[in-house]
């Protein structure tokens, strides 16, 4: 993290200052409640609450400096006055601000920088990259989900001044918005873990999303390396008009022949797997704590980057057995009546949806599995298509039992229906406490041994489920 004065932000940021030139600002914070002493606070315009209203607030829990915008006291006729010894400064624009204050600690810390895109599995990747990296280097990483134009900034100016190597999520909804990011965090590797149809609505045809996520390879420099998913079909056409150094990574040699590849997956204990990996004449035999072929997916692009840090196989493997993930990932947890719940509540599109339900039928072995499916949100035209699409695997797998929950996980059931799975299998419910009683009903009559996968968009809250279904220790 970044340690300068009031006054050398207001140079930066060419904004007006109040208060005391001199103080010593260092960390930055977007929530009045998580100062602890020093930082600079954003009062920035949110859809729920205006940081503007927060600013008193900041200082007295110990912000040193505010980062405010003009107009909003403006319109008020009233400046807030800054305490003795802190400062506020006016610019025309947070965001902006906030974006050139790291656009500027980008460059001061010199730092290697890794960025991931992807529609899906950006979070998982960038933190396999921390644990494969951090065998060798300092690394910082993207908290949680900050991937936005507003999380990409604040992690680059959180990042400790030792920090080797910085690795970035950059998430996207539109063409130009990994152009912008790109723009402040200028990096040097660049991943794309796929290109899939998750920002359908607002993206529509496939080319543009293609075009979108590349623009990461476009923003890389001439010695830049890509890496790249070798079993991605709209990947490896892209691949073929660029001219960065690329490194493929995949278990499938059906579209192109992978750099990394792995081979052999299987399951390993409760919720890992194991699988080999090859990279010229390197060859290691690697353990992932967690399960589904995507994960494994995710790990290959995580060593490749490490092959480009010149980290050999065994010392990214190494990183790969102590790998810790961002929270609400695919959890495993004991339920009631000796049932196993592989909670998966952090979000949910068609394809991670598919791949859960294939580790939970992988998982649950000759055993009984119950899917309890909420809505997928953000699909647009494709919402009908998707949620059929899910309903199709869950009647090929011969799930035992599905439960959807909401109107638009009703073509859950649909779908499996159309695919030959048996009505006296499916529940439907329109709200969370409904299907939770019929759950705990069904996990009571199927009894010890069965495993059960709660799955869901952000907004379904299907923790809540988890948490229902959880057996007290
Ligand atoms: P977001 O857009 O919300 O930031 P993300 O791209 O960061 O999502 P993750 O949070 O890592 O993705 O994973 C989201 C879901 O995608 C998880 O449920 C996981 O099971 C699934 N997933 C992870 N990796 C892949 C992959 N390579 N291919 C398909 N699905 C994946
Ligand atoms: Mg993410």
């Amino acid at each position: 993290m970044f340690k300068w004065t009031a006054e050398k932000t207001a140079q930066i940021t060419k904004g007006t200052l109040y208060g005391d030139p001199k103080v010593e600002v260092r960390g930055c914070i977007l929530d009045s409640r998580q100062a602890q002493g020093g930082e600079m606070f954003f009062a920035l315009p949110g859809e729920r609450v205006d940081g503007h209203e927060y600013v008193n607030a900041a200082w007295e829990k110990g912000a040193a400096l505010v980062i405010a915008e003009e107009g909003y006291f403006k319109k008020r006729g009233q400046i807030p006055r800054a305490p003795e010894g802190k400062a506020l400064l006016l610019v025309n624009s947070g965001q902006e601000a906030l974006q050139e204050l790291a656009r500027f600690w980008r460059i001061e810390l010199g730092a290697k920088v890794v960025a991931v895109t992807g529609s899906n599995g950006k979070t998982t990747t960038k933190d396999m990259i921390a644990a494969v990296l951090a065998q060798r280097f300092q690394v910082y990483r993207s908290k949680e989900n900050h991937n936005n134009e507003l999380g990409l900034p604040l992690t680059i100016l959180n990042a400790p001044p030792e920090t080797e190597i910085l690795i970035l999520e950059m998430g996207m909804r539109g063409l130009g918005e990994i152009k912008a990011l790109c723009d402040i965090g200028k990096p040097d590797i660049g991943v794309i873990t796929n290109i899939g149809t998750t920002h359908l609505e607002l993206l529509l045809t496939q080319e543009r999303i293609a075009q979108a996520k590349w623009e990461l390879i476009d923003a890389l420099p001439l010695e830049g390396v890509a890496i790249l998913n070798a079993e991605d079909e709209q990947s490896v056409r892209k691949a073929s008009f660029d001219s960065h150094v690329k490194l493929f990574y995949g278990l499938s040699e059906e579209l192109i022949s992978p750099d990394i590849q792995g081979s052999q997956l299987g399951p390993e204990g409760a919720l890992g797997t194991k699988f080999l990996v090859n990279f010229r004449e390197q060859k290691e035999e690697a353990f992932l704590p967690l399960p589904g072929r995507h994960n494994v997916l995710d790990a290959l692009a995580a060593l490749a980057v490490g092959t480009a840090f010149d980290i050999s196989l065994a010392e990214g493997c190494k990183g790969l057995r102590e790998l810790e993930l961002s929270k609400m990932r695919l959890e495993l947890r004991p339920g009631i009546s000796e049932t196993t719940l592989i909670s998966d509540v952090y979000n949910a599109n068609p394809v991670s949806m598919q791949a859960s339900l294939k580790i939970l039928r992988e998982r649950a072995m000759e055993n009984k599995t119950i899917a309890i499916l909420g809505e997928m949100y953000e699909l647009g035209s494709s919402a009908v298509s998707g949620h059929r699409e899910v309903g199709q695997t869950v009647a090929e797998l011969g799930i035992s039992a599905l439960l959807t929950v909401g109107k638009l996980a009703q073509d859950i059931a649909y779908g499996a229906r159309m695919a030959g799975y048996p009505a006296n299998q499916i529940y439907m419910f329109d709200t969370r406490e409904e299907a939770v009683r019929k759950a705990r009903d069904l996990l009571t009559d199927c009894g010890p041994g069965t495993w059960v996968l709660i799955k869901g968009s952000r907004g379904m809250r299907m923790e809540e489920i988890t948490a229902q279904l959880e057996r007290s220790e």
